[in-house]
């Protein structure tokens, strides 16, 4: 009897400590599962219409070609295909990440990370206080916005950066599920400055002011994003000079990437390789006017993919002694992306999930969040020095994309 009492207090604090030791994700699952419960990991109701790794299939047909798609729907806006900044090499990340403590050892059969699974690079556009009649799809509201974070925050989801995405260099804690943000066309209402007391600072109703005060209570939440500018058009405008913005931002641990100087439709007026190196080349080019040493990694197309011949151009090129290289190009394809360490894995054409708007579309992010299983989805074990994945999934995964981690199997 005592031999028994002293076991079951035994596990419970080995249970307590475990779950202290877990952050944020993991630990409150441990905490809620009921004895006997094996899987509280599901999603309720997750059984839903259309799986990635499973059913669906639908966008892997176009991952050869760059095109923007508009998921069928609203052809006339702003489709752009997007590429994500490959900005490994770019030190100007504002977030250091030097006092985390290393990864504690975490029950797999609890945790269930799958880091084979997918993984959503989300796609914004503009920003506005309400909506109103002939606003579109692409149009977020404030309030709508805030909900969201709260939404996705409870749901687990913690942001990485695209470049850390593209890396594989993921350190979402233990049961957590990254998630990547990206913003097209420098709109205000995503990003802009206020002066106050005579100094500048962010917008609080702004989506990366409302990222920053999110953090501040949700700390392990993250200040992450990638933002696509056209250079030559106007920039998030506001208070401060278009140099000042960049900077802010950037100092803020947001990313900027390239979406062409003018916001040029490529598909039907990237005709020549010289018009696709201006454009892109020349959008970086300016950009090193403003932050000098920042150099764009990712590129999002606006509207469309040039020509078959002259996408090379898009990947790489030169502008007036400006080289560029892209790491990565984003399509506005609607479903999630794949795990970088997955076997179709293929940066140059990652597909996005489309933000939801004024009314909903069939799988934009409120689809995907109400449909996607999260055995599906990339489930961090916590250490970005293994890739820890179901023994179902292990054909997914791409050895030679495993580098210096260690592959675990359960
Ligand atoms: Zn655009």
């Amino acid at each position: 009897m005592n031999t028994r009492r002293q076991l079951s207090v035994k596990t419970a604090a080995i249970i307590l400590i475990v779950g202290l030791l877990l952050s944020g994700c993991a630990s409150g699952k441990i905490q809620e599962q009921a004895p006997g419960q094996g899987t509280q990991y599901e999603n309720g109701g997750a059984g839903g219409p259309v799986q990635p790794d499973d059913a669906n299939q639908a966008g892997d047909g176009n991952e050869d070609s760059l095109d923007g798609q508009n998921g069928g729907k609203d052809s006339g806006t702003d489709s752009d295909g997007n590429a994500g900044d490959g900005a490994a090499d770019d030190s100007r990340n504002g977030q250091g990440d030097a006092d985390k403590s290393p990864p504690q050892p975490i029950d797999l059969s609890v945790v269930k990370p799958n880091e084979a699974g997918r993984v959503m690079v989300v796609m914004f556009h503009n920003f506005i206080e309400k909506y109103e009649k002939g606003d579109k799809d692409y149009t977020t509201t404030f309030d709508a916005f805030e909900e969201l974070l709260e939404n996705l925050y409870e749901a687990d989801y913690r942001l990485i950066s695209l470049n850390d995405y593209i890396s594989g260099n993921i350190d979402t804690p233990a049961g957590c599920i990254p998630m990547v943000f990206t913003f097209d066309d420098g709109t205000p209402g995503q990003f802009n400055l206020i002066e106050e007391n005579g100094e500048l600072k962010v917008n609080p109703r702004s989506a990366a002011g409302m990222i920053h005060e999110f953090n501040k209570t949700h700390p392990d939440f993250g200040v992450r994003g990638t933002f696509f500018v056209n250079l030559g058009n106007q920039t998030f405008s506001g208070a401060g000079t278009l140099e000042q913005r960049l900077e802010y931002l950037v100092g803020m641990g947001f990313e900027l990437g390239n979406h062409t100087y003018s916001h040029i439709n490529l598909k039907k007026d990237g005709k020549t390789a010289a018009i696709i190196q201006k454009e892109i080349g020349g959008n970086q080019k300016e950009l090193y006017e403003l932050i000098p040493g920042y150099t764009f990694t990712t590129f999002s197309l606006p509207y469309g993919a040039p020509a078959k011949e002259l996408v090379q151009y898009v990947i790489k090129g030169e502008y007036e002694g400006v080289s560029y290289e892209n790491r990565a190009i984003m399509k506005v394809g609607a479903e999630p992306a794949q795990s970088p360490f997955g076997v179709k894995f293929d940066p140059l054409a990652t597909p996005r999930v489309r933000s939801s708007g004024i009314d909903p579309v069939a799988q934009d992010l409120a689809w995907w969040l109400e449909n996607m299983k999260r055995s599906n989805q990339f489930v961090s074990d916590g250490d970005p020095e293994t890739v820890t994945v179901p023994a179902d999934y292990e054909k997914l995964v791409n050895k030679e994309s495993l580098g210096d981690r260690k592959l675990v199997i359960y």
